[in-house]
């Protein structure tokens, strides 16, 4: 039974099996099954969420509102108080959790804070006026068939998820999807303009959802960003069809293998695929020993910045800042390695006090600084005892 980490201590993890599959999670779920399976079944996240992502849910949630009509006329005063509003709700639950107080307030703990707010506000407006405009104008469909926030499963159930807008135009429906944050793939070419996988797969599955609720055929698929124009997802309905297969018998795999973890015939280790590019975003990485064994196997490959050991050395310097010497136990050569720049504050590290020289530590979340070899604390790094 998975235990709350308010004091930084967790136990083992649940495990459930998945209801269904969400279209938004789909790849991810390719991707490493024990991440999901860990996030869906309703464990606390043992790292902090990025503050970019706590504002990116800020921002879905000021669009969804402005597309179901809630912000009332077409200015940006509503909408700039709704934004207030929801930092604020987030900055006051932040607060509360030891690890994410030190990420508020938001627009100090991210750089283009502004930027953000003054895109969001603005495509909101415009949603809000869209609304305004198509109102009554356009012949109706059914009253499932069109809106914001609009609910499709698939016929067994194994899929659902909401889809962020269908509007009825003169050539069809279009389903679109708000994205805050970049929308294309990192390329070698840094001006690459091909849309990221995992939305051309996202928005295929709730075409092919939607079709078998309404019946229609969508004509197209968007993907919309806070700023510029939409990016239209190439959509062919035969292949929507198949990954809307291939998601289900997905799904019955995944199930299979997390019955055998249950059953003790498995362990967690099967679910999880170790590599650098998931594991960074990865917010159970404490709990995860796959991650930490393959980081032993592929010792040169770009892992996140964690380091594990022994606690042999804890000093408070005059900056008021400590500094920690970690033995680590995990690297062949037993090094030892120096964190810098540790907050010496209960509230913002609660174990660093309770840690006698000797202990067991493992600490996340922190950079690297190449020249020295040291590391240095960020606003996400987190301190666990490992014994
Ligand atoms: S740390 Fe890596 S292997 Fe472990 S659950 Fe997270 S993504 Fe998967």
């Amino acid at each position: 039974m998975a235990r709350s980490c308010t004091n930084l201590l967790f136990g083992q993890l649940t495990i459930k099996r998945f209801r269904r599959i969400s279209p938004s999670r789909y790849t991810a779920m390719q991707e490493c099954l024990l991440r999901e399976v860990w996030a869906a079944s309703g464990n606390d996240f043992l790292l902090p969420p990025s503050p970019r992502a706590e504002l990116g849910n800020i921002a879905h949630r000021i669009l969804e509102a402005a597309g179901r009509g809630e912000l009332k006329g077409t200015g940006s005063e509503e909408v700039n108080e709704r934004w207030e509003s929801l930092v604020s709700e987030a900055e006051a639950r932040m607060a509360l959790s030891p690890l994410r107080r030190q990420q508020t307030p938001l627009s100090q703990s991210i750089p283009d804070f502004h930027v953000l707010r003054l895109r969001t506000c603005n495509k909101a407006v415009e949603i809000a006026r869209d609304g305004h405009r198509c109102s009554g104008k356009l012949p109706k469909l059914s009253r499932r068939a069109t809106g914001f926030e609009l609910w499709v499963e698939s016929d067994d159930g194994a899929l659902g998820g909401f889809i962020d807008r269908a509007s009825e135009t003169t050539e069809g429906v279009v389903l679109s999807d708000y994205k805050s944050g970049a929308v294309l793939e990192m390329g070698p070419e840094k001006y690459s303009r091909e849309l990221k996988h995992v939305y051309r797969i996202q928005m295929q599955l709730y075409a092919a959802l939607y079709r078998q609720i309404t019946e229609t055929l969508p004509v197209r698929l968007e993907v919309i960003p806070l700023q510029g124009e939409p990016i239209e997802v190439v959509f062919e309905p035969e292949h929507a069809e198949r990954l809307l297969l291939e998601a289900k018998k997905f799904l019955q795999v995944a199930n299979n293998r997390i019955d055998a973890v249950q059953d003790g015939t498995m362990d967690t280790t099967v679910l999880a695929v170790a590599i650098p590019e998931y594991c960074r975003l990865c917010l159970f990485r404490p709990a995860c020993s796959a991650y930490w064994d393959a980081r032993q196997r592929e010792i040169d490959a770009r892992w996140p910045a964690d380091v594990r050991g022994i606690l042999e050395k804890s000093i408070l310097l005059r900056n008021g800042k400590i500094c920690l010497r970690i033995r680590q136990t995990d690297s062949p050569s037993l090094s030892s390695i120096v964190v810098r720049g540790v907050t010496d504050s209960v509230d913002r590290h609660p174990l660093l006090t309770s840690m006698p020289i000797g202990s067991g530590v493992a600490v996340y979340g922190l950079q690297r600084d190449y020249r020295s070899c040291d590391y240095i604390e960020t606003q996400n790094t987190v301190i666990y005892r490992t014994d």
